[in-house]
């Protein structure tokens, strides 16, 4: 019978020490073997040059590295990138690199599907097949790292979980991807340039602000009014704006970070002065900022962007209230990049 060979990236770096301690080697050579994987991307046993022989055919035989494939590439007619990234496994998710002037960013998935029935959303039609673990996440970073230098003469700067998938609901998976990305022997990149975007899970708001993560918080919100809310994003019945409102609260009491709202203005669903008045009183207990974000019609379009009147009356009282405010224009809309469109389509 085949036994089953794990994945040496799912152990921690004492874990692989302990190993080789219980095979009569060294502890250090689990420090060696760890830098390979994380640092140097090893894709196979043999790429370790620094390791016998031997103790190469002997991770042979007790481990697997599973790195995801790139399956395709497309790119966008503006520089965005997509990449669709096949699994170990055989799933398939998206991620995308986002140029612009002076940045570049990687969007990631968490998931594969979604946990959430955001009504409005490609990745809501796929059910959730698995989330997505550490190393998966961080091969996506690394993938667009080397696209982005590849196409675009500089590293990565700037890393958001939007992608498929909400990442609270893959919390300790998504938090050990952060630690590698960040960490001296993974990519080194400064928590400050990851922001991770959450459609609103409360407890896990609070267990982030509970344990004092640097990276940065942005909410999906919409709407600020719990049955509009509710219309677009269902689980709004088990997360309600007050449970948000208070979690927010807490994070903003513990951290002191600005918090930024994802919004998206929709023709005849949130497109009028009381839905710019509740999001201006959900709001103004911190230093917020709104990103209004520019929507792509999926297929049956059900949703259509509101027109420029009822961005323009967003923006003006936003201002008016000292809420920062920013209009995101869409991405890679020929590729279906953009924000609500990854959907496996490719
Ligand atoms: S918007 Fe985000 S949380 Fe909502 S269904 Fe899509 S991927 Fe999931």
């Amino acid at each position: 019978m085949e036994i089953k060979k794990k994945d040496i990236r799912a152990l921690t770096k004492e874990q692989l020490r302990d190993f080789f301690v219980k095979e009569g080697d060294k502890a250090f050579r689990g420090n060696q073997v760890y830098e390979w994987l994380w640092n140097k991307g090893a894709h196979t046993f043999e790429d370790m040059t620094n390791i016998s022989k031997d103790t190469r055919n002997m991770l042979e035989d007790n481990f697997v590295i599973n790195h995801i494939q790139v399956d395709q590439m497309q790119r966008s007619s503006d520089g965005t990138v997509k990449n669709a990234v096949r699994l170990h496994d055989g799933l398939v998710v998206e991620s995308v690199l986002i140029p612009t002037k002076t940045r570049t960013t990687a969007c990631v998935s968490s998931q594969v599907g979604c946990s959430l029935d955001c009504r409005f959303c490609a990745t809501a039609r796929l059910k959730r097949m698995r989330n997505l673990n550490p190393d998966e996440i961080f091969d996506q970073v690394v993938a667009i790292d080397n696209e982005s230098r590849l196409y675009f003469d500089r590293p990565l700067s700037n890393i958001v979980f939007m992608g498929m998938g909400e990442p609270l609901m893959n919390y300790n998976n998504v938090l050990k991807a952060i630690d590698k990305i960040t960490s001296p022997e993974g990519l080194g990149m400064s928590p400050k340039r990851i922001t991770v975007s959450t459609s609103g899970v409360p407890k896990m708001i609070k267990k982030m602000a509970d344990e004092e993560v640097n990276f940065k918080l942005a909410v999906s919100l919409h709407s600020a009014i719990d049955e509009v809310r509710t219309s677009i994003m269902p689980f709004n019945v088990t997360f309600p704006l007050k449970d948000l409102r208070e979690a927010l609260e807490y994070w903003y009491a513990k951290t002191k970070n600005r918090i930024t709202y994802e919004y998206v203005v929709w023709d005849g669903i949130n497109d009028t002065k009381k839905d710019v008045d509740a999001l201006i009183e959900f709001c103004k207990f911190a230093p917020s900022k709104v990103n209004l974000i520019e929507y792509n019609p999926i297929d049956d379009g059900e949703f259509q962007q509101a027109d420029n009147k009822a961005l323009q009356m967003y923006i003006d009282m936003l201002e008016a209230n000292n809420i920062t405010v920013t209009v995101r224009r869409s991405r890679g809309k020929d590729i279906d990049a953009a924000c609500g469109q990854l959907a496996n389509k490719t």
